[in-house]
């Protein structure tokens, strides 16, 4: 299966039935994500068990890749510590901005991997990549329990 065929299907799969869909409440922390560009609002809550991420939900409207791309990131981020999700976060931003020839997405990646199609379409990479810069923001900062309240970041 090619980039395109995999970057297709699941998008289209995890737009059609995106995972971790909804709100932890009470959580340990949150954040709000905005991408002007596109109109792509974005709700992360969390709850961590140190610097592990026990679970994960997500909430918004979106596109299907800022939709997608969320899916698969709470799927691919849940129950990892935060040197783990850095790890990842720095992968799928290489993918979504690789140039060219630069081979195949690494299979640490997993199904993150079909993002990598974004970058045929660089107008789409900030849809892909805000779900990672939402994460970062509520890792940074956590709240009093209510899934209200959070660190919010935009795009722009
Ligand atoms: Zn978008």
């Amino acid at each position: 299966m090619d980039l395109k065929d995999l970057y297709r299907d699941v998008i289209l799969d995890h737009n059609r039935q995106p995972r971790n869909f909804g709100r932890l409440d009470p959580c340990d922390t949150s954040a709000d994500g905005n991408n002007p560009l596109c109109g792509d609002r974005l709700t992360l809550t969390l709850r961590l068990d140190g610097d592990r991420i026990s679970d994960i939900r997500f909430e918004g409207k979106g596109c299907a890749i800022s939709t997608a791309s969320a899916s698969l990131m709470t799927e691919a981020v849940k129950g990892r510590d935060a040197a783990a999700v850095a790890r990842l976060r720095e992968l799928v931003q290489q993918a979504l901005t690789a140039h060219g020839d630069s081979g195949p997405p690494p299979s640490e990646l997993g199904k993150l991997a079909a993002l990598a199609g974004v970058r045929e379409y660089p107008a789409r990479v900030k849809c892909a990549s805000l779900c990672w810069h939402t994460l970062d923001a509520a890792l940074g900062h956590r709240t009093d329990g209510s899934p209200a309240g959070g660190a919010s970041v935009s795009t722009e």
